[in-house]
């Protein structure tokens, strides 16, 4: 199959996507001619996901338990919660599992009425899921300070549009931009009056604020408690590199999840997700997922030094766990998606759907050292 027919069979199937890109399993199954050999399009730790495997494995698959797992029913969703308590030191009651974070993303709007005020580019799921009691108001990051969001500037917006309900995601997604904790609690502390402030902390294990020296992350999810109308997001797909799984929890006031557990979530995470929340709470796998976890980051630092020698692109500084990149060489984001695609089998996110964006950009998730290699010197080849 030429070049041209392998672009057209891609494009359409990206048609029938919606607002994410197509995952790897649907290109194999429906463009056998495409090979994928890096997935730098899905953002997740692959040292984490070797982790979990090898425990998996030895726990799990070797002991037999796994015909427990499949043939009965996983624990309710409270049960589930404790070991999450357990890591964070806050009471279970403040916790939500969730299958996958979007899920909870859904269930906390679904609690919403008003005006959401989003941040763009950011990650869709938060205006696809808004609904008819909730207007999703749309913030334009500046893209002259690389999409960085001044909580100063948000917090004048806030007010001069009457605006009840505010999303910050911390970093943000696609841009890997990152607001200190302090700042975010100052903010927090000066919008009590408001109905919900969502924090979405899903790529936080990448951040740091130290200019990653000590690799160190500040989470304020051990605070909720502080904080009534606050919301925090969490997937574990990302930094635990199981996106799979579908993992993910809200830690809100108690009283919202009581509601949201009274409307049908009590069964909603399974077995497997079930044994994975259970390491969350283990100290062992935590300090063994700690060293996969800075060797990612360092890996991730590497990278960012390679791509910043490229000629034609500008990298943002990111501190998350992929890099937003524009284009500058007078390709469209989508030359570059495919010609990356189909002649050096890297898939990239192609990122002309997100709204909020200025100009052609992609964003490239960081993978293995080795990858990263194959990731640069295709990118050296196409530009
Ligand atoms: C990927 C992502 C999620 C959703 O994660 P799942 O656990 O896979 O549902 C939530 N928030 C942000 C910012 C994300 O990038």
């Amino acid at each position: 199959m030429d070049y041209n027919s392998k672009k057209k069979k891609f494009i359409s199937l990206k048609g029938n996507s919606g607002l994410h890109s197509p995952n790897i399993h649907s290109i194999i199954k429906e463009i056998p001619e495409i090979k994928v050999d890096v997935d730098a399009c899905y953002l997740s730790n692959p040292y984490a996901t070797e982790l979990f495997l090898d425990y998996l494995k030895r726990d799990i698959i070797n002991t037999g338990r796994i015909n427990d797992m499949i043939g009965y029913y996983p624990s309710p969703n409270t049960e589930i919660a404790k070991p999450i308590s357990k890591t964070l030191n806050i009471p279970s009651s403040n916790i939500l599992v969730c299958n996958g974070a979007v899920e909870g993303i859904q269930a906390i709007l679904n609690m919403l009425t008003g005006k959401l005020v989003i941040p763009i580019p950011t990650f869709s799921s938060y205006y696809e899921y808004c609904h008819n009691m909730l207007e999703p108001i749309y913030y334009n990051l500046a893209k002259e300070r690389d999409y960085v969001l001044d909580l100063e500037e948000y917090a004048k917006f806030i007010h001069d549009k009457n605006i009840n309900n505010v999303l910050i995601i911390n970093p943000n997604n696609p841009t890997g931009s990152y607001i200190n904790s302090s700042d975010i609690i100052t903010f927090i502390e000066e919008h009590k009056h408001l109905d919900s402030i969502i924090l979405d902390e899903s790529f936080i294990h990448f951040a740091s604020e130290d200019g990653n020296s000590n690799m160190q992350f500040n989470s304020i999810q051990g605070r909720i408690n502080d904080f009534d109308n606050v919301f925090i997001v969490k997937s574990m797909a990302k930094d635990f590199g199981i996106a799979g799984l579908r993992c993910g929890y809200v830690l809100m006031r108690a009283d919202h999840v009581r509601t949201c557990l009274s409307e049908g979530f009590l069964w909603n995470v399974n077995g497997i997700a079930e044994y994975f929340f259970e390491l969350y709470g283990d100290k062992k796998f935590l300090l063994e997922y700690e060293n996969h976890r800075k060797k990612y980051i360092a890996d991730t630092l590497s990278f960012y030094t390679m791509l910043k020698e490229l000629a034609g692109i500008k990298i943002l500084p990111s501190n998350a766990n992929f890099f937003l990149v524009e284009i500058l060489n007078g390709s469209t984001s989508e030359d570059l998606t495919l010609k990356l695609l189909i002649e050096h089998n890297i898939y990239v996110r192609d990122c002309n759907d997100k709204i909020g964006l200025q100009g052609e950009y992609v964003r490239i998730a960081s993978r293995t050292e080795r990858e990263n290699k194959m990731i640069y010197e295709a990118l050296e080849n196409s530009l």
